[in-house]
């Protein structure tokens, strides 16, 4: 029984034998396999007539079944000497008790050779499995071929009818095999030190025992059908081992009062002298297999009890583990699980929860997007990722990452409620605002013409591309303003380049002032020049800004000793379209740049339209303005 001995029940707990005794393990098991045969040999040898249960066979194959393969020789021997020994006290025959013993060695050694192929399997008869090799090899083909072998040597020498022969030995043999080797294998493995304390069944045990021999003694009190029950009750409370054990009883206690011709079977033998013996052993193979189902039933149990427990332990090692926060929580807003991230997250505790809807927290922003969304799970989405702010117990709100899936009764199919997986993600949409902030400032830039802060020519194509979009949408007419400093070479070359800059800001500025409207832009162009898109801005109109820009400018009255007019002025160059197919912004660009130039050669310091239209207008303009200022400067 070396190397690590199999439980029986994965509960027991093996008990450790003194030192002394661990030394001396082999010869005290050794010595006990000659005593438990010899006793299991004598006991069912005194019985008055031919043995109905054979005990003997099934104790030495548990030696067989426990011990390692090298000492089996050793087993087999003291086994080989006990039914010598213990079949010479209750039959003077030698030549007998010889071939017997040895008929009984071989059926030990099919059964342990066929039950052990591999030495590390581990017995255990609580598995299905195993229980069913036990019972084909162990039980059945052992004591069927020592049967065949002890019918054909009696048909020889004896001359007794072969099949009474087989049938007399495979039964008892059988029996003795199916009831014994579970029950010494639990005895010798567990020592009974069960997790369930025997002794707060010893009533239970008492009550059998007392019930068992009352049954068999007694043909007055119907006792026998409380057996099973007894029996079944046993298996279930103290488990396997006791349960077989009391089986090994029923057999012992049957046995010795049906072969004293007591009890219930014993009156069966006026119809045959065999009928008590096959009924007794009926009755304890019942019996058997009771035991063998109840505690294969009760085995699946407690594996399932254990698969259970595997995953409850799973998923509270997750849950109760997660960053983030688990939720369950119904379709009317009660809440019925937290991991506790959810404190950890939010700072409400499981009490604060409970009593709120599932959408209160939600920034009132937020949630609209929320309940839309729970009214879709319960309208049968499997599941959606929304991001929203959720007020924490200090009463910031923080962004989460919720991934909600509908819980659906597994039966019907019905969602009826929501598992919430949520995150927070106020880390993330920090940056993301960041990189955004960013990407604006870095667009804006892009954007923006570093000397005057207006748009560049890039926005200013943009943006004149849109427009003239939109006025085709819209039948709008779209209006531009082409502004150019007058003889602006000649101011940087009097006042240098640095105040050309600063004379330039001073134009941006000019336009800036008059150019109010949402939609209107001003950009500079390129150099000295710049632009002014005017959408859904009449000719008339647009001509007004121009002048209105050219009066602002000249109301600053920056200097310019190189200009005719002594300060700085501007020509501009005004033009409006109705964006029609087949034209372009370009053509727009065209016209405002030629009347820029009709401006130039006008005499500067004065708005031109490119419209022919509008010449009239155009030229009242003209006519009002350069000399009002010329009148004013000169
Ligand atoms: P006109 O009235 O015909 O427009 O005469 P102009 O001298 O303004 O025209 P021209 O195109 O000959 O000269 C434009 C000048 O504008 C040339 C350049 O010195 C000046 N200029 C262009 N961009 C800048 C700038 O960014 N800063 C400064 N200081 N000057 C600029
Ligand atoms: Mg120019
Ligand atoms: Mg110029």
């Amino acid at each position: 029984m070396r190397g690590k001995p199999a439980s029986m029940s994965s509960r027991s707990p093996v008990p450790r034998p003194a030192p002394w005794l661990r030394k001396q393990a082999f010869p005290v098991r050794l010595a006990g396999c000659f005593l438990f045969v010899a006793l299991a040999t004598v006991f069912v040898g005194f019985a008055p007539e031919d043995n109905p249960i054979w005990v003997a066979n099934g104790v030495l194959l548990t030696y067989l079944l426990l011990g390692s393969r090298r000492r089996w020789a050793a087993y087999l021997g003291a086994g080989f000497a006990a039914q010598l020994v213990g079949g010479r006290m209750v039959d003077p025959h030698w030549q007998t008790i010889v071939v017997l013993s040895a008929l009984n060695l071989i059926e030990v050694l099919i059964c342990a050779l066929l039950l052990r192929r591999r030495s590390t399997r581990p017995l255990c008869f609580t598995d299905p499995a195993y229980l069913v090799r036990f019972i084909a090899f162990g039980v059945l083909v052992g004591p069927l071929i020592a049967g065949a072998i002890f019918a054909l040597v009696s048909a020889t020498w004896l001359h007794t009818a072969p099949g009474a022969a087989f049938f007399k030995w495979s039964a008892a043999d059988t029996l003795g095999i199916a009831i014994s080797t579970p029950a010494c294998v639990a005895i010798f493995q567990t020592g009974f030190k069960s997790a369930v304390s025997w002794r707060r069944h010893a009533v239970h045990l008492g009550l059998f025992a007392a019930i068992t021999v009352a049954a068999f003694a007694s043909l007055k009190l119907p006792l026998m059908f409380l057996v099973y029950p007894l029996l079944a009750l046993i298996v279930f409370r103290l488990g396997l081992s006791w349960a077989a054990l009391a089986a090994l009883f029923v057999a012992a206690a049957g046995s010795w009062f049906t072969c004293h011709n007591l009890g219930p079977f014993a009156w069966m033998r006026s119809a045959s002298p065999i009928a008590p013996t096959i009924l007794l052993q009926l009755f304890v193979a019942f019996g058997m297999f009771i035991i063998y189902a109840a505690s294969v039933v009760l085995e699946n149990q407690k594996a399932t009890e254990r698969r259970l427990q595997e995953i409850v332990s799973l998923h509270t090692l997750v849950t109760e583990n997660s960053r983030d926060a688990i939720l369950v929580a119904d379709f009317d807003g009660r809440r019925r699980y937290f991991s506790p991230a959810t404190q950890k997250l939010t700072g409400w505790t499981a009490e604060d929860l409970v009593n709120r809807s599932y959408t209160e927290l939600a920034h009132p922003e937020d949630r609209p997007k929320l309940e839309q969304l729970l009214r879709d799970l319960q309208s049968g989405v499997e599941g959606a990722i929304i991001e929203y702010r959720v007020r924490k117990q200090n009463g910031e709100y923080f962004w989460v990452e919720s991934s909600l899936r509908a819980i659906r009764d597994a039966r019907t199919g019905f969602a009826s409620g929501i598992l919430d997986f949520t995150r927070d993600i106020s880390e993330r949409k920090q940056a993301e605002q960041e990189l955004q902030a960013a990407y604006n400032t870095v667009e804006a830039l892009a954007g923006t013409d570093a000397l005057t802060g207006l748009a560049n020519r890039r926005r200013f194509d943009q943006c004149l591309t849109s427009e003239w979009r939109r006025g085709l949408r819209d039948h709008n007419p779209l209006s531009l303003l082409m502004i150019d400093a007058d003889r602006f070479k000649a101011y940087n070359d009097t006042y240098g380049h640095l105040r050309g800059d600063s004379g330039l800001k001073q134009i941006a500025e000019a336009a800036l002032d008059v150019v109010a409207r949402p939609g209107d832009l001003v950009a500079r162009f390129g150099g000295e020049e710049f632009a002014v898109v005017l959408p859904n801005t009449s000719n008339d109109g647009a001509l007004q800004v121009a002048n209105e820009i050219c009066d602002a400018l000249r109301a600053r009255k920056l200097p310019h000793m190189g200009n005719p007019f002594g300060i700085m002025t501007i020509s501009v160059g005004c033009a409006t379209m109705v964006p029609a197919f087949g034209q372009h912004a370009a053509n727009l660009v065209e016209l405002a740049d030629e009347a820029l130039y009709k401006a130039k050669r006008s005499g500067r310091n004065r708005v031109c339209s490119g419209n022919a239209l509008n010449s009239a207008a155009d030229q009242l303009q003209h006519n009002r303005l350069p000399k009002a200022t010329v009148a004013g400067t000169a």
